[in-house]
Order: structure tokens, then C-alpha cells, then sequence
């Protein structure tokens, strides 16, 4: 790469804080910028020039690249930032920048899990039964899908506060999830929770709850992921690197 390349990171989770690290040590000569949501306040620290908020639809995008010169877009958002993914395919479609998404592979169940899929946090929280214990690992912004259901208890965790309260009796845990299992079982043990509400985000880091409901022998209510555009994607850190460097590769630089 030379020294007017400029990859954009468009960030959020883990992976995109451990490939902030690996792109600029791996692509000395180019720039780089990583860009927030903002919705978590607390940002990592990613010793990379940095952006917060939102571009402003798939037109601020585009003016963002173009301004900014952005010749590789790598979109590591959450699988569920539907939204900031169709605005990034989108937008390099249109600039025809060549654009890697980063495509966590999905949680499976497996034998003698009961798993229950759907397509919406409405439907989920709709199916859940009356008097339903749930632990209910679904976002900050999603919760105010399940808060109607004054007939079921709910355990909610997440990183952040919601903005609104939540219904009288039910538990917020602030914290991001536990990598043991055994932890997730106690908690669901210790809340005596009947039903696993959770998003499909894939990945190891929030597996935990998924193997503590099959030792529980918990239903699980999945979330299936929105759809998304086509895009060149990549399943894992090193994929995404192997793919950056072949499309830079690619378009010159
Ligand atoms: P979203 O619906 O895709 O994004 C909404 C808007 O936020 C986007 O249109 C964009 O605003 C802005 N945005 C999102 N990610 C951005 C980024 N990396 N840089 C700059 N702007 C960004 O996603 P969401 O509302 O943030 O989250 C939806 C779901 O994903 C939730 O379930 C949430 O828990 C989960 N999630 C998201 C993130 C994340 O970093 N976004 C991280 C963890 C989990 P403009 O249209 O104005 O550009």
C-alpha cells in the first residue's frame, strides 16, 4: 500500500478493536481510521485516530469517502448494525470502493437443544409464555420490545443503562457477558430463568449463555440475523487482513 491509501473501520466489536491493532502494524504506510456509533460510551482506547457518531445516512457516508479519500472499507460492525452495513454497501457500491464485511458464522443448536428461531424481537417477545423467567441478552436499544410483557419476568443485561426503566420486579445486570460457562448457568440458576432470549451475534465471546441454557436444559428464543447486501465478507480477523491485502493489491495502490 502507499501513502495515500486510507482504510475507514467501521467498528464495534471485538474483532474490530484486535484488527485496529493488526492493520496498522501490518499497514504501516496507509491510514487508518476506526469510526463508533457512539451508543457505548466507555470506547475502547485503539492507539488509532478514531471518529464517533453517525456519517448521516449513505449520503454523509459517501462524502465522508470521498473527502476523506477512503480507498478500502472494512465494515466489522455487529452482525445486528444492519442499518450501518447496508448504508456501507451502498455507499462503496455507488464509489465502487471495494468494501470486506466481517461475517461472524451463525450459532447452531445441536442435538437435544430446544431452540426456537425468529425473525423479529416483537415475535420473540410475543411467544414468550405467561409467568416466563427470561434472561433476556438482547441490547439496550432492543429491550423496549420485551418491557410491554408485564406478565413475564425479565433479566436483562447489557453493557449500558436503557433509556428507559424497566418494569417493576424485573433485574438489570450491566456488564458485557461472561466467556464461562459456568458463571452464565449460575446466574440463570440464581434467577431462577425459565427462557434464553438471545440475538444470533455468533462468535465465541457471548457463547457462554448459549452452552449454560443447554446444560440448564433452557429453551433458547433466537434471533435470526437481519439479511444484508452482497458483499465480499471474510469470517475472522485473519480473513479480513488476507482480503485487505489482496484488494489493495488489486486496485494498485
Ligand atoms: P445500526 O442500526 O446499523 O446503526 C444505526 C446508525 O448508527 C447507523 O445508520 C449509523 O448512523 C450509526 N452507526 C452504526 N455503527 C456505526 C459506526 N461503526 N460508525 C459510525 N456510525 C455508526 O446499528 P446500531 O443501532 O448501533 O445497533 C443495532 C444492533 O447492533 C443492536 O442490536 C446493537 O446491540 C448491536 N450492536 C451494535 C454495535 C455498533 O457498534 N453499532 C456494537 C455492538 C452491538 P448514520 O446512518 O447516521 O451513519
Amino acid at each position: 500500500m502507499t501513502k495515500t491509501d486510507h482504510i475507514l473501520l467501521l467498528a464495534g466489536t471485538f474483532e474490530a478493536r484486535q484488527l485496529a491493532k493488526q492493520l496498522s502494524a501490518r499497514f504501516r504506510g496507509s491510514r487508518l481510521t476506526a469510526s463508533f456509533a457512539g451508543v457505548v460510551k466507555d470506547l475502547p482506547d485503539l492507539d488509532v485516530p478514531t471518529r464517533t457518531g453517525g456519517f448521516g445516512g449513505v449520503a454523509g457516508l459517501s462524502s465522508f469517502l470521498c473527502a476523506e479519500r477512503v480507498t478500502l472499507v472494512i465494515d466489522a460492525t455487529h452482525p445486528f448494525a444492519a442499518q450501518m452495513s447496508r448504508n456501507a454497501a451502498d455507499a462503496c457500491a455507488a464509489l465502487q470502493l471495494p468494501l470486506i464485511r466481517l461475517e461472524r458464522p451463525v450459532w447452531t443448536s445441536l442435538p437435544g437443544d430446544t431452540w426456537r428461531h425468529f425473525d423479529t424481537m416483537q415475535a420473540a417477545s410475543r411467544a414468550l409464555p405467561q409467568g416466563a423467567r427470561a434472561f433476556l441478552a438482547v441490547g439496550r436499544k432492543e429491550i423496549r420490545h420485551f418491557t410491554p410483557r408485564d406478565d413475564v419476568y425479565g433479566l436483562a443485561r447489557m453493557i449500558e443503562a436503557p433509556p428507559q426503566p424497566l418494569p417493576a420486579g424485573w433485574d438489570l445486570v450491566l456488564q458485557r457477558p461472561s466467556q464461562s460457562a459456568f458463571e452464565e448457568a449460575d446466574l440463570l440458576r440464581n434467577h431462577g430463568i425459565t427462557h434464553v432470549v438471545t440475538k444470533n451475534s455468533g462468535g465465541g465471546r457471548a457463547y457462554a449463555k448459549i452452552e449454560a441454557a443447554r446444560r440448564l436444559k433452557l429453551p433458547v428464543f433466537v434471533i435470526d440475523r437481519p439479511q444484508l447486501p452482497e458483499a465480499e465478507t471474510a469470517a475472522d480477523i485473519e480473513g479480513i487482513l488476507e482480503k485487505a491485502r489482496f484488494l489493495t493489491d488489486q486496485t494498485g495502490s
